[in-house]
């Protein structure tokens, strides 16, 4: 690990404004991402911010109905929230197919969305990563892609974003605060939040240098059959091949989202129109641009099935 400097800082301003200070500096929040990247020499901050004492760690009803979720609430809490079992029931699911107790102790909202690909490339500083280190190629294209993106990828990365929480989130049409070091807030749409890779998939956010997530809302709840269905290679403990969150209504209407297809939580809101007529007519807009590789065609009947399977629990 390389060396570094540390503060905790103790609200958001000295939070945002000690990162500002100081080029290339991070927050760390529960850790579990940031310090694994670190020992291995990917994320080499200079100065290390702990934005755990900031606050932010309530989860609060908006004046709209919905809810605000502090960025610092951990997985665990949010996932037993009452009101989120009750009313978001996907979140909660997604949140509990993700990692384990330990880990889902220390995430927390924020470091969930911001947490990084888990294309073994990326992690393999001996190999080629645009991600990592931009222009040097994707060792991934013509290598091991099992796991990898099968749409929205791009000649430069077809690494998947690893979040589950995000799944959920997406679907649930959710949005993510900030704040900057001037004062200045934003409220970002979780369509717009995360990107697809494009000539630049070192930029996986809209998020600036040293802007500060400060809470994740989630509108009024929408009712229906909420699921997660999470498809891996072990039954815990792995990231997803295929997830579908799904929010289907009495009448068959609903709202779809994939992960583990894409660089970014995967919604086309056009192909939830198909959702009466079942699982494959969904597929066939939902993933019209698929471009998968040879090793991982497979993801495309996978999800396809998943769907399919989620869609006959809700309606059963
Ligand atoms: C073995 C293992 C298995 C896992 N399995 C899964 C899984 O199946 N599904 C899943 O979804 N996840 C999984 N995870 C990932 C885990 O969920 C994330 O590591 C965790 O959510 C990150 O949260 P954190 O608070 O620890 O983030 P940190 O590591 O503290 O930070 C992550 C990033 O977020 C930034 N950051 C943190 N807080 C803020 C803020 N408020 N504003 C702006 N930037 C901020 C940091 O600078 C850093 O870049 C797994 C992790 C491990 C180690
Ligand atoms: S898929 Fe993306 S993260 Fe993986 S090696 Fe290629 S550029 Fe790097």
């Amino acid at each position: 690990m390389r060396p570094f400097t540390f503060e905790r800082a103790t609200t958001p301003a000295q939070a945002t404004a000690a990162v500002a200070a100081r080029p290339g500096a991070k927050f760390v929040a529960g850790g579990t991402n940031l310090l694994d990247l670190m020992k291995l020499q990917i994320e080499v901050p200079a100065h290390v911010v702990d934005v755990t004492g900031i606050g932010l760690d309530q989860i609060e009803r908006t004046t709209e109905g919905g809810l605000r979720i502090g960025a610092l609430v951990r997985n665990t809490d949010l996932a037993a929230d009452r009101a989120v079992r009750r009313d978001y029931g996907v979140l909660s699911r997604a949140l509990l197919a993700g990692a384990s107790g330990q880990l889902r102790n220390m995430a927390t909202t924020a470091g969930n969305l911001l947490q990084r690909t888990r294309c073994p490339y990326f992690y393999d500083t001996n190999m080629p990563c645009n991600k990592r280190v931009p222009g040097s190629g994707c060792s991934a294209i013509g290598g091991f892609s099992r796991q990898h993106a099968v749409v929205g990828a791009s000649d430069a990365c077809i690494a998947t974003h690893p979040s589950d929480m995000a799944v959920a989130l997406r679907v649930l049409d959710a949005s993510v605060e900030t704040t900057r070091a001037d004062g200045t807030r934003r409220v970002i749409p979780m369509a717009d939040f995360h990107k697809l890779p494009g000539n630049t998939p070192h930029i996986e956010t809209e998020l600036q240098p040293g802007e500060l997530i400060t809470a994740v809302t989630l509108p009024r709840p929408v009712g229906g059959v909420q699921v997660y269905r999470k498809m891996r290679d072990r039954a815990s403990y792995a990231f997803a091949l295929v997830s579908v969150a799904a929010i289907v209504q009495r009448d068959g209407t609903g709202r779809v989202a994939l992960g583990g297809v894409a660089h970014k939580p995967w919604r086309v809101e056009a192909a939830e129109a198909e959702l009466p007529r079942g699982a494959t007519a969904v597929m066939r807009r939902l993933l019209a641009d698929a471009r998968p590789t040879p090793d991982n065609t497979f993801k495309l009947q996978l999800a396809d099935r998943t769907l399919a399977s989620v869609l006959a629990q809700a309606r059963s």
